[in-house]
C-alpha cells in the first residue's frame, strides 16, 4: 500500500485545484518558507479525519478553507482527495485502488466520500485503522513532535504501539460497546421499577 496523489482544492493556501503525485519510497516537498509545504501535511491529516483545529494549525477548523489573498477572493470549500494504491489489499476494502475525499463547506460540517460514495467519518477511520495510518495521527510527524513522543508518559507510548499493532480499533469499539452495555443497564433498572409499580 502506498499513497498515490493528493489533491487539494481550496484547501489553505491551495486556491487552485493542484495534484501532487506520489511515487513509492521516499518523496521530498521543498519550498521557500511560508510556500505551503506545511499544508500539504496539513491536508493528508485532514483527508484521513484530523478533527483538530489546533493540529491543523489553525484556529477553528474553517480556517482550513482558502481565506483569499490580496488578488484572490476567499472560497467557500475545501475539498482534499487522498489516492491510496492498495493492490496488496493491505486496506480491507476490494477495491486495488481507494480514494478518500473531505470537503468542507465555511457554514461548517464536513463531507466524507470513499470511492466516491458518501460515508461517515467513522468509515474512513475503520478503513485506515488497521493500515497503520489510523485516526490519532501518530504516523505524521510536524515540526517539534518528536521532542513530545520522546518525553511522552508510558500511558501515551503506549498508545502509539497500541495503534502500530492495530489494537486501538479493538479498545476503541470495546469502549463504545461498554458504554452501550451502561445505557441498556439504566434502561433494564428502570423496566424493573415499572413493572414493580404495576404489580
Ligand atoms: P516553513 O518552511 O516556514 O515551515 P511552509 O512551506 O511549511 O513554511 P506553510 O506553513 O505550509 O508553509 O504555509 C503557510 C502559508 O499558508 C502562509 O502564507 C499562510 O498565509 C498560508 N495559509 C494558511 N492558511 C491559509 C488559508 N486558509 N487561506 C490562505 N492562505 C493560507
Amino acid at each position: 500500500m502506498h499513497l498515490k496523489s493528493l489533491t487539494l482544492r481550496g484547501f489553505k493556501s491551495f486556491a487552485s485545484s493542484t495534484t501532487l503525485r506520489l511515487e513509492p519510497g521516499i518523496t521530498c516537498v521543498v519550498g521557500p518558507n511560508g510556500s505551503g509545504k506545511s499544508n500539504v501535511v496539513d491536508a493528508l491529516a485532514w483527508v484521513m479525519g484530523e478533527q483538530g483545529a489546533k493540529s491543523l494549525r489553525g484556529g477553528k477548523m474553517e480556517d482550513v478553507i482558502f481565506a483569499g489573498t490580496a488578488g484572490r477572493p476567499a472560497l467557500g470549500r475545501a475539498e482534499v482527495v487522498l489516492t491510496i494504491d492498495n493492490t496488496d489489499g493491505a486496506l480491507p476494502i476490494e477495491y486495488s485502488e481507494v480514494t478518500i475525499s473531505r470537503t468542507m463547506f465555511r457554514n461548517g460540517g464536513s463531507e466524507y466520500a470513499i470511492n466516491g460514495q458518501a460515508c461517515r467519518l467513522l468509515d474512513v477511520q475503520e478503513l485506515l485503522s488497521d493500515s497503520g495510518i489510523g485516526r490519532e495521527m501518530h504516523v505524521i510527524v510536524g515540526q517539534g513532535q518528536l521532542d513530545a513522543v520522546l518525553s511522552a508518559t508510558p500511558e501515551d507510548r503506549r498508545g502509539f504501539v497500541e495503534e502500530a499493532a492495530g489494537v486501538l480499533k479493538h479498545r476503541k469499539r470495546k469502549e463504545k460497546a461498554l458504554r452501550k452495555l451502561e445505557a441498556m443497564g439504566a434502561n433494564l433498572t428502570r423496566v424493573q421499577d415499572l413493572t414493580a409499580e404495576l404489580r
